[in-house]
């Protein structure tokens, strides 16, 4: 089942146009159509993006026949990126280690799982809002499927240190022992904490990957715990977030999750179209119509 998009002919469009969709459930508040559409507007690229509401039990299923339909790519969104990670013939290093795929993209009989999230924050934060993290003590907040994704993207800018912090120990300390050596990541520069744990350390950049804006809350922290010239940076986009306000109160400069999202969306794109979209023109366009 499809939802939100205009139905035509999918024998009609593979044989005119490349065919990419975001799949989930729910998937109809996905910003991703709008997203690629003013991507293939710009860059000039012939594709049709829709979207597709896949039973909970039926996601392989929805998957093969939108490949067998001719199409070209998919993102992943909740709850299947797991599934993805499990389904594809292919990973590439970040989603290896995320153990999540967003972007699928069909090569031949080959399906190829990337995950586009860490690359997409790492842009944001460097490119667009012009913060360095290089040497800077981090605090990542939350050890579910965003934080698993952009963890190894951060470390290998170099950071002095990534605090993971969570409701749950136990899933930041799994994170945590998850880039131990082998993986080539020196583990003094990741610890996992409770939320109950903090000294008067100071943190450079503090990354909300938790969900609780979503239902309009946050987890507690010091009031201490911004460093000057401190980002703040939740990644649930669209609304200034008890995060960010607590943050600005207290001398950060904050932000929500879009630009991460325009950027994981142009890394998406690039992988299926080789071609790097503008995004911040798709980032201005999205933030006017919030
Ligand atoms: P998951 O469900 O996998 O993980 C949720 C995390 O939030 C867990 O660590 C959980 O802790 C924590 N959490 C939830 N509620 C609370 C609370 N009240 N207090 C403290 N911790 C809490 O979600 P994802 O990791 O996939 O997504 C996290 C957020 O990031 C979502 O809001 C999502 O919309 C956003 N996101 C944004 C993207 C973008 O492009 N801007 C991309 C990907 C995600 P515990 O382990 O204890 O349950």
């Amino acid at each position: 089942m499809q939802d939100g998009v205009a139905r035509s002919d999918p024998a009609t469009i593979a044989r005119m146009t490349d065919r990419y969709a975001v799949i989930g459930n729910p998937v109809a508040h996905s910003k991703s159509p709008q997203i690629h559409t003013e991507f293939a507007r710009q860059t000039g690229h012939d594709i049709a993006y829709t979207k597709i509401h896949a039973p909970l039990d039926g996601f392989k299923a929805e998957v093969a026949k939108f490949r067998d339909a001719g199409g070209k790519g998919l993102n992943i969104t909740v709850p299947f990126k797991l599934e993805a990670w499990n389904s594809v013939n292919q990973l590439d290093s970040l989603a290896l280690d995320a153990e999540a795929v967003k972007t699928i993209a069909f090569r031949g009989g080959e399906m190829v799982g990337f995950n586009t999230d860490g690359i997409g924050l790492v842009r944001d934060i460097k490119d667009n809002l012009q913060h360095s993290i290089k040497g800077q003590r981090i605090l990542l907040m939350g050890a579910g499927g965003a934080a698993h994704g952009v963890l190894k993207p951060l470390l290998l800018e170099q950071p002095e240190h990534v605090v993971i912090v969570n409701r749950t120990l136990e899933k930041a300390q799994r994170l945590t022992a998850h880039f131990e050596a082998p993986r080539g990541l020196a583990t003094r520069h990741i610890s996992a904490r409770s939320y109950d744990d903090f000294g008067s350390e100071q943190f450079d950049l503090v990354i909300n990957a938790t969900s609780a804006s979503l239902d309009g809350s946050m987890p507690a922290l010091p009031d201490h715990i911004f460093a000057g010239d401190a980002l703040a940076y939740d990644m649930v986009y669209g609304k200034t977030t008890p995060f960010m306000q607590f943050a600005q109160a207290h001398g950060a400069r904050a932000t929500d999750g879009l630009g991460m999202l325009v950027e994981q969306a142009a890394e998406s794109f690039f992988i299926w179209r080789g071609v790097r979209p503008q995004t911040a023109p798709v980032i201005a366009l999205l933030r006017a119509a919030l």
